[in-house]
C-alpha cells in the first residue's frame, strides 16, 4: 500500500470527531485553523465554538467590534491572530464580495493566512491538491525519511514541502492532510511516538535507524528576553484607571493598568519611588496599600515577571494622561485583558 493510503485507512479509525471536521463551510474550516494555529485541540475547542456561535458568518466577523472579538479570544494568547482574522473577514466582504475565496492562491492574500492555512482550507474546504506543511507534518515526514537538515530552516522546509507534496493524495488532498496532522498529533509524537503500533512502521526510516529520538532535528531557539512589569492599580471610590495598548508590542489594542517598564528588575525599595516618579504624581497624593509577589508570565519569545501596586487615591486633585480611562472597578471584565492580569484578578481584586 502506498503512504497514502496507510494514513487514510489509519484517519478512518482514529479520527477524533471534531466540530470542524462536520462541516464543508471554509469560513468554520478557516477560523478553526487560525484558533489551532499555536494552541491544543483540547484547549482550542472551546474557543471555536464560541466564536462560530457568535460569529456564525463571516459578515457578523468583519461587522463586530474589535473589542468584541477580542473579548471571545480573551485567553487564547497571540492576538494578532483574532485582530488578523477580523481584517480577513472585511477583505471577504470588500474583495471578494462576501465569498470566501475558492483557491490556494486567493485565500493566501487573507491577512495572516500562511501557506499552511491557505493549503489546508483550499484541499479541505475545496478539494484542491496542495500539500499542509505544520510542525506535526514536519516531524512525521522527516522521520519517514530520516531527514537530518533542521526542520526550522529554509532548507529543511524546502525538503520537506517536496516531500509533503510527493506523497499526496490528488484524488482526496481534503482526507490526506488531515490525516497526516491527526497522525503527527496522536501516533508520530515529539516524545515516546507509538512505533511499535505503526502502521508506516515498515517504511520509516528513522525507526529502521533507531534515530525517532534524534529526528527532527531543530537550530536552537532564540534567546528568552526577560520584560519586568510594574502595574498601578488605582482605587478611588470604586473606580479605577486602565488604558489601551498601542504601538508595535506584544497585547496592542488590549487594555491594562498604567504600567511602568523597567530594563531590570526592581528591588522592593525601588519599586515605589520609581513608579511615582514615572507616574508624574505626588508622594502625598497617594497611599500605597500593598505590592504583590513577582508574576511570572510565559510568551514565546519572552518572559514577563510583573507586580502588581495596589494604590488608593487620597486627592481628587489627581491629573491623568488623556489615555486613560476612568471606569468603575467592577466592569473591568467588559474590556480585553491580557491573560496574566485577567489570571492576576480572578485571584486578588
Ligand atoms: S514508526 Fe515511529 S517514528 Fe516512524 S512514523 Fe511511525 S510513529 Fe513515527
Amino acid at each position: 500500500m502506498k503512504i497514502s493510503e496507510i494514513l487514510s485507512a489509519w484517519y478512518k479509525i482514529n479520527a477524533r470527531l471534531l466540530p470542524w471536521r462536520r462541516t464543508s463551510d471554509p469560513y468554520l474550516i478557516w477560523v478553526s485553523e487560525i484558533i489551532l494555529q499555536q494552541t491544543r485541540v483540547n484547549q482550542g475547542l472551546n474557543y471555536y465554538l464560541k466564536f462560530s456561535d457568535r460569529f456564525s458568518n463571516v459578515n457578523l466577523l468583519a461587522e463586530a467590534s474589535e473589542e468584541e472579538v477580542l473579548n471571545l479570544w480573551q485567553g487564547l494568547g497571540y492576538y494578532s491572530r483574532a485582530r488578523n482574522m477580523q481584517f480577513a473577514a472585511q477583505q471577504i466582504m470588500n474583495d471578494f464580495d462576501g465569498h470566501f475565496p475558492d483557491t490556494f492562491e486567493k485565500i493566501l492574500r487573507l491577512k495572516g493566512v500562511g501557506n499552511y492555512t491557505a493549503a489546508a482550507v483550499a484541499s479541505i474546504a475545496f478539494g484542491e491538491a496542495v500539500a499542509v506543511l505544520d510542525g506535526n507534518v514536519a516531524r512525521v515526514l522527516s522521520r519517514l525519511y530520516g531527514i537530518t537538515t533542521a526542520i526550522n530552516t529554509g532548507a529543511g522546509s524546502k525538503q520537506l514541502q517536496a516531500l509533503a507534496d510527493q506523497i499526496l493524495d490528488h484524488k482526496d488532498p481534503g482526507t490526506h492532510n488531515q490525516a497526516l496532522i491527526e497522525f503527527g498529533a496522536l501516533q508520530c509524537v515529539p516524545v515516546n511516538p507509538g512505533c511499535e503500533n505503526c502502521p508506516l512502521q515498515q517504511h520509516c526510516i528513522a525507526y529502521k535507524d533507531d534515530t525517532v529520538r534524534s529526528i527532527p532535528l531543530k537550530l536552537k531557539k532564540v534567546k528568552i528576553k526577560m520584560r519586568y512589569f510594574y502595574y498601578a492599580l488605582f482605587e478611588h471610590d470604586g473606580y479605577t484607571y486602565i488604558h489601551k495598548r498601542t504601538g508595535k508590542d506584544i497585547w496592542k489594542s488590549l487594555y491594562e493598568f498604567p504600567v511602568l517598564e523597567s530594563p531590570t528588575l526592581l528591588t522592593d525599595e525601588e519599586i515605589i519611588p520609581s513608579l511615582i516618579s514615572f507616574l508624574n504624581i505626588k508622594s502625598d497624593d497617594v497611599l500605597i496599600r500593598s505590592i504583590s509577589d513577582p508574576v511570572k508570565h510565559q510568551l514565546t519569545h519572552r518572559t514577563i515577571i510583573a507586580r502588581f501596586i495596589h494604590i488608593e487615591l487620597t486627592s481628587s486633585e489627581f491629573k491623568v494622561p488623556a489615555d486613560w480611562l476612568k471606569i468603575p472597578k467592577e466592569t473591568i471584565g467588559n474590556y480585553p485583558l491580557p491573560r496574566l492580569i485577567d489570571r492576576y484578578l480572578e485571584e486578588r481584586w
